[in-house]
């Protein structure tokens, strides 16, 4: 596109040249170009621009700032940061503590948003053994099948019960051609493949049970 571009405002000022006008517009650099469509593709103006950020902050007696905030595949900020970046955020989300979490089961095929937000939280990206594609771009899927789907199962719509997994990767599942299982509501999947193959992928996210040490 940028070069489209580039080829475009040449011509442009080719043609300027020749009808020999004395205002031709500059023609602009190819690093020029490239901003250009690198802009309209993020939505061309700070006003209409979208930006995702996913800032998990800690909240103790409702004092929201200590210990911390993370940034997936950024990492800790200081709670000053954390502040500037909540205080221009347009969708904050609190969850209640992890036990309350699990003990949440709905009756629905689709998860609920606050489930939505802890799996994608405590998975960080897909648990498809080597899929590093962010949580908040998976999908939602049931490890055990739901009833609503497969009326011979009984799995529950629970983040216990649920991991992200991106598009293709859910699709693998549900095609039958790999199958996944977890002993401790999800923080661990172990999956069976083709010719025997099992691997074991852990939750990676920042509110991941296996992620919370002395440290945290
Ligand atoms: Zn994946």
């Amino acid at each position: 596109k940028a070069l489209e571009m580039l080829r475009e405002a040449r011509r442009g000022a080719e043609d300027q040249d020749s009808t020999d006008s004395a205002d031709s517009a500059p023609v602009p650099s190819m690093a020029q170009c490239r901003a250009r469509v690198l802009l309209d593709q993020l939505g061309d103006t700070p006003d209409t621009m979208r930006t995702v950020v996913n800032l998990y902050r800690t909240t103790v007696d409702g004092k929201t700032g200590v210990g911390g905030a993370f940034i997936p595949k950024v990492g800790y900020l200081s709670d000053v940061t954390a502040e500037m970046l909540e205080s221009v955020a347009d969708l904050v989300r609190c969850l209640p503590d992890w036990e309350t979490v699990l003990g949440d089961e709905s009756e629905a095929y689709r998860f609920p948003t606050m489930q939505r937000a802890a799996m994608e939280g405590r998975d960080g990206h897909c648990r498809f053994p080597g899929c590093d594609i962010p949580a908040d771009r998976c999908e939602h899927d049931h490890i055990v099948n739901s009833w609503h789907t497969s009326p011979d199962s009984d799995g529950p719509t629970s983040v216990a019960n649920g991991m992200c997994l991106c598009r293709l990767h859910h699709a693998l599942k549900t095609a039958g051609l790999w199958s996944a299982e977890t002993v401790d509501d999800g923080v661990t999947v172990i999956w069976a493949g083709p010719a025997g193959v099992i691997a074991v992928t852990e939750a990676d996210g920042p509110l991941s049970p296996a992620r919370a040490g002395p440290d945290i």
